[in-house]
């Protein structure tokens, strides 16, 4: 006989996985930006960011200004991607040369948005 809930264990490990994994780039590129922001850049000047796909090893560097990167990070559940690093369950919001911008959907939406560095700031 097949354990329902077991599969369902297994679903909810792996989301979580995955959400922790682009939680963990996520806190990278904020420290990116921590650090840029003392230069004197401006607005225009394209930064390198992390891809922030669910792939562990991928290090692939995006380059998108501080306010392409603001206008995604305004919204909890964005993630930017290099193109084509999407996955299947992710929603593409905006598709660029440069650039893909996913929306992390049900479990893992919530997952990220609860990891999320900037709503755990108690301000
Ligand atoms: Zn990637």
């Amino acid at each position: 006989m097949r354990s329902v809930s077991g599969d369902e264990v297994t679903v909810s490990r792996s989301a979580e996985r995955s959400a922790e994994n682009e939680s963990t780039f996520r806190a990278a590129n904020e420290g990116i930006e921590g650090k840029t922001s003392e230069l004197v850049l401006s607005e225009q000047q394209p930064t390198p960011y992390l891809c922030e796909c669910e792939e562990e090893r991928c290090t692939t560097i995006i380059r998108l200004t501080l306010g392409e990167y603001e206008s995604v990070r305004a919204h909890p559940r964005r993630f930017i991607l290099a193109p084509g690093h999407e996955s299947p369950q992710d929603r593409v919001v905006s598709e660029g040369e440069r650039f893909t911008v996913v929306e992390k959907t049900g479990e893992e939406g919530r997952l990220v948005e609860a990891h999320d560095p900037r709503s755990s700031e108690f301000r």
